[in-house]
């Protein structure tokens, strides 16, 4: 079955709002990690600082305080970015400062080394930078301004010489792995994102008329009462398709189908605002909220009405049962007490409303 989901998912067009939405899920759930990054990065710095300052004689300068306290300052504004674009703009700038102050130190060391030690730090700056959620334009940004402001050839070493061939070979190299590795690496993860998310709508997603389905229906109902305040007013309606067994005998069970998708899709147009799902056969349930009991009954009424009088070969009506969830009332105890009123409405001569008492 993974297979088969997997082949389906080689035939999905991958669109620019796809990408973007995985990017925006990417950062969201790596968020802390981006801050684990910033902070290592820092100590690192700092440790680096201190070690050049103190064994070569340099001195801890004002300076090093102030590129701490503009890394430490753009490190606690992670939490606050709602948007991956942001965060791609922060990293840069995390990245041009983080830059500067380390040419800032490595300036304290003998000349001969300095060209090494630019080296490293670019590399370190760059397989960091690889590792944190972002896109493929923001990545390759970093591996260019890294090595720009970091370039270890600045101090005239001739790359014709042993060091500076062997210095720009490993930058070539180390650049080219550090790029691969990250493109297959975001290319995995978009992939395991692109299957999550189309196995969990084959999940959640009832095939036939293309709304949520019972396992839905029922999760999100939960996690909603869940979340309501107590005295908060809410309903739970259901929704039977009348002599449905009478269309599917008369037309045949194609036209049935048709009639299930022609009413999954009046109820979507008139109950988009609220929890709607097919819950199984010709039975439909809606959750409403913050709603008069009028104002609900009217919701149910436009309901009947545009199923009523949607225009077609083979016309239907529905029978509503209307339920309000008493508070500690769950989903279950309101689809019996829905259940109970829609039988009320089937035995009123259906088309029709009725209130759980
Ligand atoms: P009532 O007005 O009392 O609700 O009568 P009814 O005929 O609608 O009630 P009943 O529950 O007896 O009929 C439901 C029928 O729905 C029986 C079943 O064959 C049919 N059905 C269930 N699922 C599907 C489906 O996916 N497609 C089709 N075409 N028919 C389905
Ligand atoms: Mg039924
Ligand atoms: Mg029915």
């Amino acid at each position: 079955m993974f297979r088969t989901v997997e082949s389906q998912l080689s035939r999905l067009a991958v669109t620019a709002e796809l990408r973007a939405e995985f990017l925006q899920y990417d950062f969201e759930r790596l968020r802390t990690f981006c801050m684990l990054v910033f902070s290592i990065s820092i100590v690192l710095w700092f440790v680096f600082d201190l070690v050049v300052s103190f064994e070569g004689g340099q001195g801890f300068t004002i300076k090093s305080i102030y590129f701490l306290a503009l890394l430490g300052g753009l490190t606690c504004c992670v939490p606050f970015i709602r948007k991956a674009g942001h965060f791609y703009l922060l990293n840069l700038a995390f990245v041009t400062v983080y830059c500067l102050g380390a040419r800032l130190v490595i300036d304290g060391i003998p000349p001969d080394l300095q060209p090494l030690w630019l080296t490293l730090t670019a590399s370190s700056i760059i397989f960091l930078a690889s590792v944190l959620p972002q896109s493929n334009f923001s990545f390759f940004a970093v591996l260019v301004l890294s090595w720009v402001l970091l370039n270890p050839f600045f101090r005239d070493v001739p790359v014709l010489e042993l060091k500076g061939t062997l210095i720009l070979f490993y930058v070539l190299v180390f650049s080219a792995l550090t790029v691969y590795t990250h493109l297959r690496l975001r290319q995995g993860k978009l992939h395991n994102y692109l299957m999550a998310k189309l196995l969990l709508e084959q999940a959640y997603i009832d095939a036939l008329t293309q709304i949520p389905n019972r396992r839905a229906f029922m999760t999100r109902t939960a996690a909603r009462l869940e979340k309501s305040a107590p005295g908060q007013l809410r309903y739970l309606a259901m929704v039977d398709i009348d002599f449905f067994k009478k269309i599917n005998d008369s037309f045949g069970h194609d036209i049935g189908d048709e009639v299930l998708q022609r009413v999954a899709g009046n109820i979507r147009d008139a109950m988009g605002a609220f929890e709607f799902a097919r819950l199984g056969g010709e039975e439909f349930g809606v959750y409403l909220w913050e709603l008069s009991p009028e104002e609900a009954w009217q919701c149910m009424d436009k309901l009947l009405r545009a199923v009523r009088e949607t225009p077609s070969a083979h016309p239907a009506t529905i029978s509503v049962g209307l339920a309000r969830l008493a508070d500690g009332d769950s989903i279950n105890q309101a689809l019996i007490k829905a259940d109970q009123a829609l039988y009320e409405s089937k035995h009123n001569g259906r088309d029709r409303c009725t209130y759980a008492p």
